[in-house]
């Protein structure tokens, strides 16, 4: 017996070691996983060891953000082995393990096992697990903060008002359970014309800092809209990655949530 509690002590130090962060928005399409994946990358990049979990069980990609798509999740009896990309991340997905273009049509405890799978998947030496929530405020977000004790959150929201409600909605409820907000990043701020070189604001301007400071927490910065930050987006490469301008913004989020 005095093993078994030597090895249960062991395991809760493990767990403790590991720091969970996670990245939610209120609203969909914002930019959260894009964020994510590429916070991720510039963390690994600093020398890092991180891990993501993409717990947006219905609307996965992260497989499609690090890797392109089409990689599969192997496992050794129950435990999953999170798939390494290229960039020095480890990751693991629903879109592993279902088949492309297949909905996941589960209710609540299903969700629960899924993500509690995902979780605890084989992460070696991550020493930083970096959550893709779903967006809103709902089941995985409450299973997430109940059963895996954050040590902190972002959250992305565009500049724009419809987004900015929701944002707040997501602090409220990371405040309500206690979670440290780690502050709020804005994303799809400014886009620079490549035809005319004018930076035009679809989104509006400054709208998440404002937000932040009255809602009393940090801003850590703003992520342009633009065309290569898609592309990378779309084909796998984040550009976090890069040594483009599009991976400085991102680099000096990943720096504050290091901190
Ligand atoms: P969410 O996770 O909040 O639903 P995504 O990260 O999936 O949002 O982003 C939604 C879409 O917007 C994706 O097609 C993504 O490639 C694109 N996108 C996100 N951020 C940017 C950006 N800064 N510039 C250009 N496209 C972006």
């Amino acid at each position: 017996l005095e093993g078994v509690a030597e090895v249960r002590v062991a395991l809760m130090a493990e767990r403790r070691e590991r720091r969970i962060v996670l990245v939610g928005s209120g609203k969909g399409g914002v930019g959260k996983s894009t964020l994510t994946a590429n916070l991720a990358v510039a963390l690994a990049g600093m020398g890092h060891k991180v891990g993501v979990v993409d717990a947006d069980i219905y609307g996965p990609s992260q497989s499609m953000l690090l890797d392109a798509g089409g990689n599969k999740l192997r496992a050794e009896g129950q435990t999953l082995i999170p798939h390494q990309s290229e960039f020095g991340v480890s990751f693991v997905s629903m879109a592993q393990l279902i088949e492309g273009g297949r909905a996941i049509a589960w209710r609540g405890p299903m969700v629960g096992k899924a993500l509690a799978q995902l979780m605890e998947a084989d992460w070696g030496e991550a020493e930083l697990l970096l959550v893709d929530l779903p967006p809103g405020t709902g089941d995985v977000q409450l299973t997430m903060m109940q059963q895996f004790k954050p040590v902190g959150a972002v959250v992305v929201s565009t500049p724009q008002d419809l987004a900015l409600i929701d944002a707040a909605r997501a602090i409220d409820l990371f405040r309500q359970a206690q979670i440290p907000v780690i502050g709020v990043a804005e994303n799809m701020a400014g886009y620079l014309c490549p035809s005319c070189g004018e930076v035009s604001q679809p989104f509006g301007q400054g709208g998440a800092e404002a937000a932040a400071h009255s809602l009393g927490v940090p801003f850590l910065g703003r992520i342009p809209l633009a065309m290569d930050i898609r592309v990378g987006s779309d084909t796998g490469q984040p550009p976090a990655a890069s040594e483009g301008a599009y991976a400085e913004p991102f680099k000096a989020v990943a720096a504050q949530v290091a901190r």
